[in-house]
């Protein structure tokens, strides 16, 4: 059975289908590795059996029925973020305990019509802000490389669940790098998609111009798969983009000769980590030897974009959680009044990196510093893009290191804000300019952690990307689970 890690989901799709294993199996086979590690590790808020085994049985009906479908009887893991009716849905705060969707996710419906069997959810940052997993108002989960570790944030329980074998595949959401540099720091391959590809609809917002949905998984088959399903036009987001969904696996296997890899200067940073730093080095020869050419290229806004992220990130979240206010969701506190409940309400709701960005945004936005901060963020932003615009002109994609660390020791940033913000320099930028990032394991540190790479693409350049991590991944087979979670 130990042999199922190591399988692409079209290799146990075509297994299912030869009825050499049966949906129920698989599902209790994960349920049994749940059981097993989840202690552990924490990377499940709560698991949902009875959902996974009724989602199981009717997966193997359809195959029966000599039904097809990209996922039909496959278990994955939803970040808590994600809307699941019938199932509660709390992004790991106190505010929203207790609430249950009315209504599937655009995200989660497609996976359902794709025969997916859900697991559950998955821990993260409350509401999505944080780096390390840590900002959970209810566990802190662990870094199956190292348990004394971080897995990064806020995917960070999709990542870890996926790294340590306890779901096949995971969805995340990714804002300012939520999904690559948990990816990266567990070393696994986590895509997010050009601003728009995914529908947001029923995903619980944060900076809604900046959310992405996408996915964990341990292969880049895998991501192609997965993306291939949850990618496409919603007429519930107006922001979703129109355009016809590729067929990813398309891309599989393909050279990349002559192919043009963009290195920006400024992504070579002090302060980083040795070993990331020669990791990245070795990663570009792979390119390299592979026929692709490197080119160097310049983003020369970078240095502002952490602090762009952080006027314009807070600012929409400021306006998008004022929505919590004791009502319509999750926790209500008693007061005197109504405006003593919100206040009571939202002070124990919230908890202290939320209620820091909701200060910060609404700071942002009042009047007299509106023009000073949140306007002048936007025309940073714009210029930001235009660096990417530029720098395309010159290379067909980017290559950069996700994460300036390896994971870093549990409890080590908490109490510095600063650094745990700066750390997403690399990733950051991405979100502002609404471009595709992948995350796909470049190998290890000196300490055995895993070291990820970045590979950002032209809008909607999803397919090359996994084009050229393809390459990647079958040159450098890199390991993706610790042996001790391989029995
Ligand atoms: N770490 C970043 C933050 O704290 C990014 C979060 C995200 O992408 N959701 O905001």
């Amino acid at each position: 059975m130990n042999d199922i890690l190591n399988l692409t989901i079209r290799q146990l799709r075509e297994m299912l289908k030869k009825k050499e294993i049966s949906s129920m199996e698989l599902t209790n086979y994960y349920l049994g590795r749940i059981r097993k590690y989840d202690g552990e590790i924490l990377s499940y808020l709560r698991t949902t059996e009875d959902h996974a085994l009724k989602m199981a049985g009717q997966a193997d009906e359809r195959i029966s029925r000599g039904e097809d479908a990209p996922l039909l009887g496959i278990p994955l893991g939803m970040k808590d973020i994600l809307c699941t009716k019938g199932i509660e849905t709390t992004c790991a705060s106190n505010i929203l305990k207790g609430f249950v969707p009315p209504y599937d996710a655009t995200v989660i419906k497609r996976l359902k019509e794709a025969g997916f069997v859900h697991l559950g959810k998955l821990n993260m940052d409350e509401f999505a802000m944080g780096s390390s997993t840590e900002n959970s108002a209810f566990q802190t989960t662990k870094n199956p490389w190292d348990t004394t570790r971080i897995p990064g944030g806020s995917s960070g329980g999709s990542a870890a669940a996926v790294a340590s074998g306890l779901c096949a595949g995971a969805l995340g959401t990714d804002t300012g790098g939520s999904i690559r540099q948990p990816a990266s720091l567990c070393g696994v391959v986590g895509i997010k998609p050009t601003y728009g590809r995914v529908s947001r609809y029923g995903l619980v917002a944060f900076a809604s111009s900046l959310d992405q949905i996408g996915t964990f998984t341990r292969s880049i088959s895998d991501c192609a798969t997965m993306l291939g399903v949850i990618a496409g036009h919603d007429p519930m987001d107006s922001t979703s983009i129109t355009a016809p969904v590729e067929d990813y696996h398309s891309f599989l296997g393909k050279d990349i000769k002559g192919l043009k890899i963009g290195i920006p200067a400024e992504y070579i940073i002090e302060g980083m980590e040795p070993d990331v730093k020669r990791n990245f080095e070795e990663s570009l020869q792979v390119f390299k030897d592979q026929g692709a050419e490197l080119v160097d290229v310049t983003l020369p806004h970078t240095q502002y974009a952490v602090a762009t992220y952080y006027i314009i990130g807070t600012a929409e979240a400021s306006s998008n959680l004022a929505r919590y206010d004791g009502v319509k969701y999750g926790l209500r506190e008693r007061g005197k009044d109504i405006i003593d409940m919100y206040k009571k309400t939202r002070f124990k709701g919230f908890g202290k990196e939320v209620k820091r960005r909701i200060i910060l945004g609404t700071y942002v936005l009042s009047s007299g510093y509106y023009d000073a901060y949140y306007r002048k963020a936007g025309k940073v932003r714009t210029l930001i893009r235009q660096d990417f615009d530029n720098a395309f002109r010159l290379c067909d994609m980017i290559a950069t290191p996700v994460s300036p660390s390896t994971a870093f020791k549990a409890g080590e940033r908490l109490e510095d804000p600063l650094t745990m913000y700066l750390s997403d320099i690399f990733t950051i930028p991405v979100n502002l300019a609404g471009l595709p990032g992948i995350s796909i394991p470049g190998g290890f540190d000196s300490q055995g952690l895993p070291i990820g790479l970045q590979i950002i693409g032209k809008p909607l350049d999803e397919g090359r990307i996994l084009q050229a991590a393809y390459v990647f991944e079958s040159e450098k087979k890199v390991r993706v689970i610790p042996d001790k979670y391989r029995s």
